[in-house]
């Protein structure tokens, strides 16, 4: 079979998972047909849109969206906005996205967007009009029952409270509240759902939790470290404290911090949301990202960017669990590694689906005119990633691959008999 995705540029996440795309295919022997299809994003939508900036110039920006599949529902993925973000990068993490929706067993497909920009430069005044033109630039390629963006990397529910402002204006005024569950990840007040803020956070802890109950690890008192302390980071923290766990290290775009004592996890979190970053938190010691990455822990939590795991670091890893919040932080190679050093991995695709499951439970209520109490999405949230964990490890162990593997062969499985059984048009 020929390598079928089309790599542009330098090794990067696309390539990544399109390494593991293919070699689950193989495995399972993915009828070509379909192989193709999957291969494939449906659509890739480039924008580029102008914003007035507070001194009164004009800057233009590029966003993006991409949509992968929708063969189960519509598409959905978040909004990252950051330098980094091209055509690839958001291809990838649409590619992701459909993978996540099936292993889960929601009625969704895959997507992603994001704008080139470090917001950091930007002023909230100017972040309002730059998320505001974007979705207007977008216009009807999102939509409530078609593709439903959430937050990301640098957004979180004020931007999506204005992106749903600016879709819900270029709509018949009678319509209106029935189109709020175009976005997800919404404040509470504005129609989102309690517990979506902390549910990556939660769905990756409740993986750990099934982790150590499987191999009768005691969570209380385990060292653990943190990479990002932002939406999925924090959370992690804060629940991981609840099990007496000690949080000894956590790094983010500001540096590193280390403390074998271990860093109270809601103060370095208020730290953080105050000052921007873990950096000068005089708790703590400062160290440096090699450091960071070779320290001797329990768990490792990497929930900032993709291609963080390499074969050039994953030798120095020192820890017997990686949960990945983030999407994409191991590399292929870096994962051989890892097997080999018998570190196990909770994959992306499964670790952080708690944001897209809690996504999904907010858009139903939003559908159906209804507002859950935390417990129920709680509970709904523990049972749909539980079952996917047992199903993504016995499908691993059926055909002796490494969970990220196994979590493919899952997605990759189910879209085959959709695609079998529904046929191409016309
Ligand atoms: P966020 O913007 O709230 O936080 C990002 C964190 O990463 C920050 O602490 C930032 O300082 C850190 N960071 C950025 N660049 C870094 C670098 N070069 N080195 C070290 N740290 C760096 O974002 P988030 O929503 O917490 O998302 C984090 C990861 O989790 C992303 O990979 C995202 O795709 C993934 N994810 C998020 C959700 C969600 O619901 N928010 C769901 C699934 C997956």
């Amino acid at each position: 079979m020929k390598y079928p995705y089309e790599v542009i540029g330098k090794p990067n996440l696309y390539e990544n998972i399109a390494k593991c795309f293919n070699k689950a295919a193989d495995i399972i022997k993915l009828d070509p047909n379909i192989r193709k299809i999957l291969a494939k994003t449906t659509n890739e939508i480039i924008v580029n849109f102008p914003v007035k900036m507070d001194s009164g110039s004009i800057e233009v920006f590029t966003g993006y969206r991409v949509q992968h599949n929708n063969a189960l529902g519509p598409y959905k993925g978040g909004i990252r906005y950051h330098p980094d973000v091209d055509i690839n990068a958001v291809r990838a993490l649409a590619i992701l996205m459909t993978w996540k929706s099936v292993i889960t067993g929601i009625p969704f497909g895959g997507g992603k967007g994001g704008v080139q920009v470090d917001p950091s430069k930007y002023s909230m005044g100017e972040l309002e009009r730059i998320t505001r033109r974007f979705t207007y630039a977008l216009g009807q390629n999102i939509g409530p029952e078609y593709d439903i963006p959430a937050p990301d990397v640098n957004t979180n529910s004020q931007i999506m409270a204005w992106i749903l402002d600016t879709y819900l204006s270029g709509i018949q005024p009678q319509e209106r509240n029935r189109n709020v569950h175009v976005v997800t990840g919404k404040p509470v007040e504005s129609g989102g759902s309690l517990g979506r803020d902390k549910a990556t956070g939660q769905g990756v802890v409740y993986c750990i939790e099934q982790w150590a109950k499987d191999n009768k690890f005691n969570l209380n008192g385990a060292a653990y470290i943190v990479q990002g302390y932002g939406n999925v980071g924090s959370w992690v923290g804060k629940l991981m404290k609840q099990h007496g766990s000690r949080l000894i290290a956590v790094e983010d775009v500001t540096g590193a911090i280390y403390s074998p004592k271990g860093i109270d996890a809601d103060d370095i979190a208020a730290y953080v949301s105050k000052t921007g970053g873990v950096r000068n938190y005089s708790k703590a010691d400062e160290i440096d990202h090699d450091k960071f990455l070779s320290i001797d822990a329990d768990i490792f939590v990497p929930a900032a960017l993709g291609n963080q795991i390499t074969k050039e670091n994953a030798p120095d890893i020192n820890v017997k669990l990686i949960a990945e919040g983030a999407n994409g932080p191991t590399a292929p190679e870096g994962d051989e590694i890892l097997r080999q050093k018998k570190i196990d991995v909770i994959p992306d695709i499964l670790c952080n689906s708690g944001g897209v499951i809690v996504s999904y439970f907010e858009w139903l209520q939003n559908k159906r005119s209804e507002f859950w109490e935390l417990e129920e999405v709680d509970t709904k949230l523990y049972k749909k990633i539980i079952d996917a964990y047992h199903k993504v490890k016995e499908t691993a162990e059926k055909y002796k691959v490494n969970w990220r593997i196994g979590a493919y062969i899952v997605a990759l499985s189910r879209l085959e008999v959709v695609y079998k059984e529904r046929g191409i048009f016309p």
